[in-house]
């Protein structure tokens, strides 16, 4: 269908008299601070749906059309006071293009991209209309801006020729010049839509005017816009073009769980999943099941996925609900393999490794922005937590991050949100997610002696973990054999499933295929993705069983400590982590009452891991110092002990102490293995120093 400008301008202002008549009137009242008419691609579509697709053909055309019409439209008290932008929203689900669909047919035409927004620049002036000056005759001269580069007039315009009209030289009047703000944004596709680890691609866009500083990175959106061009570079003039959108307005996904479709059937089986009685031992058996044991392990993760519910007190209070979980585990124990599987599972999960190459590394970050053309302007940039908003960030190696990331991420798991101040950029970006980080122990593998010494994250940064597991690979005949024998059944199953045929096995392949069921999920990825979604609807409320159980469970731990040991067993935030849990687990079953037995589950499962991290091999008293000074309680207590005489000593001789006389003051007291080992930690921190060979004084 062809349509005539005339046509187009008169349906415009159908379109727009019968429809948008109350915006406009409200844009008369309060501009500038209100200057878009955004209109519904629908209203144009119910008007004449050839009208709409002729639109969408020839955006720029069509829409400068509609903004004449506006101006016809405006009431007379209008006067003309300004530009007043058309901008076309929520186009429908048939112009949406992936980013890596874009092709040289999308160009010029008026599509859709949804993604997740990467970078973004600050707000910028950029010049719409130049006025040049003739450095001859002062013959001015108006150029319209359209593109990145800027348009210099190529002669002079002046009617009687005084000046040599086309040798003539120009100055930019700057301060007469109309400017426009504007905006550049980076989108990425979503991850989720990723099929088998390919990395995202990626398209930049430019926002103008009204809707600058809309998005943020780590938003997830719609942007509707023309595609267009541009040289790569002006100097070697290759037909290469870079493709960016004119983003004209940008939809917003409404709700963060809006993305996965729940039909009615599937809200039957949800409901119909949650009455099983076995519903935590499939939701475990759904998780990874290539992945033989680590059951306890699975089930936290399996509550991590439904999470506890973020507070907002009445005296302003947030209190987070994502749980936190670290593995620290044995190289080859799986820990990569679970993450990865995650993030294919959670709804929006991200996956990055701490190593990560990208400037933006786990957090955001400023960073210089190499797209040609503009020379290195700063954009604000995502990072895997800030995508992550709203989902699982799965975070790998977590030991190996940069100092940058580790200082950012204490914010990060606490406030849920990342700040940024530098090079001119300021932001705070929301995180909010749950955050599953695997890293190795300080050596490589763990060693014999306390678990906390042997991790190497800041205490501090540990500390904000709901769980803490440690996963030991220590060979053990049963278990191995165990273990053995899944690895080989998965990849007998994975074979006779990619031969994809049963010719010349006589019954060998059925016989694995039976054999080896147990290894396929209990409930399907689709399903499970739906019911964690689903589930998010509900928000549990405490009975009074479930808070009698953890109140007296915490406090009877905490009576455990004091004593001579002085340890603190567990604090406040494994209290806190006991109600995100038992939160979690009454979510997981789609209930609004948090049961007894959801407390019995959080308490099981945190006992669970305090018993390997906080405990004292062989023992049941734990010291939650181990992993919040990196330390036990007994072996700060040594330290303590040795400072203390050291300091007698010298008060009372004026003279260092030797060795050999430490050691006898302290003797029956504490070993000597311990007291050596307490002066090299201390002499390592800097607490004492050597004025002669094996004397020591404080450096106080
Ligand atoms: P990590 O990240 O802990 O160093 P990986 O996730 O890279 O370890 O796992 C190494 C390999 O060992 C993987 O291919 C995985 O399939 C296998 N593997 C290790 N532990 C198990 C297990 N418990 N069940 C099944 N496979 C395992
Ligand atoms: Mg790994």
């Amino acid at each position: 269908m062809n349509f005539k400008e005339e046509e187009v301008l008169a349906g415009w202002e159908d379109i727009l008299s019968k429809k948008y008549q109350l915006e406009m009137t409200k844009i008369a009242d309060s501009f500038p601070e209100e200057r878009s008419v955004f209109v519904s691609y629908k209203d144009i579509d119910e008007y004449n749906p050839d009208l709409a697709m002729f639109i969408t053909d020839r955006p720029d055309r069509c829409l400068a059309l509609g903004r004449k019409a506006i101006r016809n439209l405006m009431p007379p008290s209008w006067d003309n006071k300004g530009t007043i932008n058309l901008r076309i929203i929520k186009l429908p689900r048939d112009n949406r293009v992936e980013i890596r669909a874009l092709r040289s047919e999308h160009l010029r035409k008026l599509v859709a991209i949804e993604g997740l927004v990467k970078k973004t620049t600050p707000v910028k002036p950029r010049m719409t209309r130049a006025l040049f000056v003739c450095t001859k005759c002062g013959a001015e001269q108006w150029i319209e801006q359209t593109g990145m580069r800027i348009r210099k007039p190529t002669m002079c315009t002046s009617s009687d020729g005084s000046c040599n009209r086309s040798l003539a030289k120009f100055d930019l009047s700057e301060e007469r010049c109309v400017y426009l703000d504007t905006q550049k944004i980076e989108i990425q596709e979503f991850p989720e839509a990723l099929k088998g680890g390919a990395q995202p691609e990626r398209i930049m866009g430019y926002l103008e005017d009204d809707i600058t500083g809309s998005v943020f990175p780590g938003n997830r959106v719609i942007l509707n816009g023309v595609i267009k061009q541009v040289q790569k570079s002006e100097r070697d003039e290759s037909a290469v073009f870079e493709t960016y959108m004119d983003i004209h307005s940008v939809d917003f996904e409404e709700q963060e769980y809006d993305e996965i479709l729940i039909t009615e059937d599937d809200e039957a089986e949800i409901q119909r999943m949650s009455k099983d009685a076995e519903l935590f031992e499939k939701m475990i058996r759904s998780i990874s099941p290539t992945i033989y044991g680590l059951e306890t392990e699975k089930e936290a993760i399996a509550l991590q996925l439904f999470g506890g519910t973020p507070k907002k007190m009445e005296d302003g209070t947030v209190i987070r609900g994502d749980i936190h979980i670290l593995l620290v585990g044995d190289p080859g124990v799986a820990k990569s393999q679970l993450l990865r599987y995650m993030t294919t599972l959670a709804p929006r999960g991200i996956y990055a490794s701490g190593k990560s190459a990208s400037a933006a590394g786990l957090t955001a970050a400023a960073v210089k922005d190499d797209f040609s053309g503009e020379g290195g302007r700063w954009m604000l940039e995502a990072g895997a937590l800030v995508l992550a908003d709203k989902g699982l960030a799965c975070i790998d190696e977590l030991d190996k991050m940069s100092e940058h990331d580790t200082s950012a991420l204490h914010e990060a798991m606490e406030s849920q949100k990342i700040s940024v101040a530098k090079a001119g950029i300021t932001a705070t970006l929301p995180c909010r997610c749950s955050l599953l980080a695997a890293a190795n122990p300080k050596r490589g593998r763990f060693g014999d002696g306390d678990i906390g010494e042997q991790i190497n994250l800041p205490p501090t940064l540990m500390s904000r973990f709901d769980m803490i597991f440690t996963l030991k690979d220590k060979p053990d005949p049963k278990a191995d054999t165990r273990l053995t024998e899944h690895i080989l059944n998965a990849h007998r199953r994975g074979q006779v499933r990619k031969s994809g045929t049963t010719e010349g096995m006589e019954d060998l392949a059925g016989k694995i295929m039976a054999e080896t069921g147990s290894i396929t999920p209990s409930y399907a990825r689709d399903i499970m993705r739906k019911y964690v979604a689903y589930s998010k609807r509900i928000t549990p409320v405490m009975s009074d069983d479930a808070y009698s159980r953890i109140r007296e469970n915490y406090l009877k731990i905490r009576a455990t400590g004091g004593g001579n040991l002085k340890s603190v067993p567990i604090t406040a935030r494994q209290l806190e982590a006991y109600i995100r849990l038992s939160e979690a687990s009454a979510r997981a079953r789609l209930s609004r009452i948090v049961t007894k037995e959801d407390a019995e589950r959080s308490i099981r499962i945190i006992h669970y891991y305090l018993d390997k991290v906080f405990g004292n091999e062989g023992t049941t008293v734990w010291d939650s110092d181990r992993v919040s000074t990196g330390m036990p309680a007994a072996v700060r207590n040594v330290m303590q002990l040795v400072k203390d005489t050291i300091r007698e000593y010298v008060a009372e001789k004026g003279v260092g102490i030797s060795k050999g006389e430490l050691l006898g003051a302290l003797a029956g007291q504490i070993q000597e293995k311990e007291i050596l080992l307490a002066l090299k930690k201390m002499d390592a921190e800097g607490e004492i120093y050597a004025p002669a060979f094996d004397v020591y004084k404080l450096l106080e």
